[in-house]
């Protein structure tokens, strides 16, 4: 993908079937892709706390786990970009798979009763990330894990929109918002590929930290990372109305969206 004119570094010569645009070993010795490596702290530190908080509310585990499966994405994503190694890029790439269906069972299972568990959707979840597992370690065609990542999203797309539309409308503004930070996302995932040269010879002309602006894979963390955040909160919102909790937006430090809830009091 990116041309052949890269550094090399502490890492060595790099062993994954995709090399990013960013230029290889430019801003440090130990890290590849530094600009891709750090973008990812977005979708590593908010999820954590995220996480901490859904479990001290006391809320169902598989928020948790969502939560947990974008840091898990965030974490993996990381040591990939910054080795470029082949085991690294299956440490990120196999988590999207895997946390994406706990994002889809908690959006298709998310009008059942409390503390269940939908066998069902969980088997079909599980043969589904285990032969897209398998296939993909056989075939290593990443444009296969990038459809079948895609098929994913696409679930949750349609799913999200028909409960705004006929559910929930008022959850229309999150659902949207974060919709459209993540299609921005892979529109910049894209144009960072297609125009790569373009944006590597406009680097070379500007100052290293406004160059760093045109890291368009790293956009793509910061993006995906805050409109999967607001995917789970979304989410997470319309569970705990439906149990008839009462969920409540707020801000950490008057920037970062967090969800409080408060279990209705039974008398
Ligand atoms: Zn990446």
């Amino acid at each position: 993908m990116a041309p052949s004119a890269d550094r090399l570094g502490y890492w060595g010569r790099p062993t994954s079937t995709l090399d990013w645009c960013e230029e290889n070993y430019v801003v440090s010795f130990y890290i590849a892709e530094f600009w891709n490596t750090v973008s990812n702290l977005i979708m590593i530190l908010p999820p954590i706390y995220g996480a901490i908080r859904t479990y001290k509310d006391g809320l169902e585990f598989r928020y948790v786990y969502s939560f947990l499966g974008l840091a898990a994405v965030g974490i993996g994503s990381w040591c990939f970009h910054m080795t470029l190694q082949y085991e690294m890029q299956l440490l990120d790439e196999l988590p999207m798979i895997y946390s994406t269906c706990v994002f889809v069972y908690c959006l298709y299972e998310c009008f059942k009763q409390q503390n269940t568990l939908g066998v069902f959707p969980i088997m079909l979840l599980f043969i589904f990330s285990v032969s897209v597992s398998v296939v993909y370690l056989q075939w290593k065609e990443p444009v296969f894990h990038q459809v079948m990542y895609g098929a994913l999203v696409a679930c949750l797309v349609m799913r999200s929109i028909f409960i705004v539309t006929w559910v929930y409308p008022w959850l229309k503004p999150v659902c949207y918002i974060s919709l459209s930070v993540f299609l921005l996302g892979f529109l910049l995932w894209n144009i960072d590929n297609l125009a790569c040269d373009s944006l590597r010879s406009t680097r070379q002309r500007l100052p290293p930290v406004v160059g760093a602006v045109t890291q368009f894979h790293a956009w793509w963390h910061i993006l995906t990372g805050l409109g999967s955040y607001l995917h789970i909160l979304f989410s997470l919102q319309i569970r705990s109305t439906f149990l008839k909790h009462r969920p409540n937006v707020k801000f950490l430090c008057g920037v970062w969206p967090m969800l409080h809830i408060e279990a209705q009091k039974t008398s």
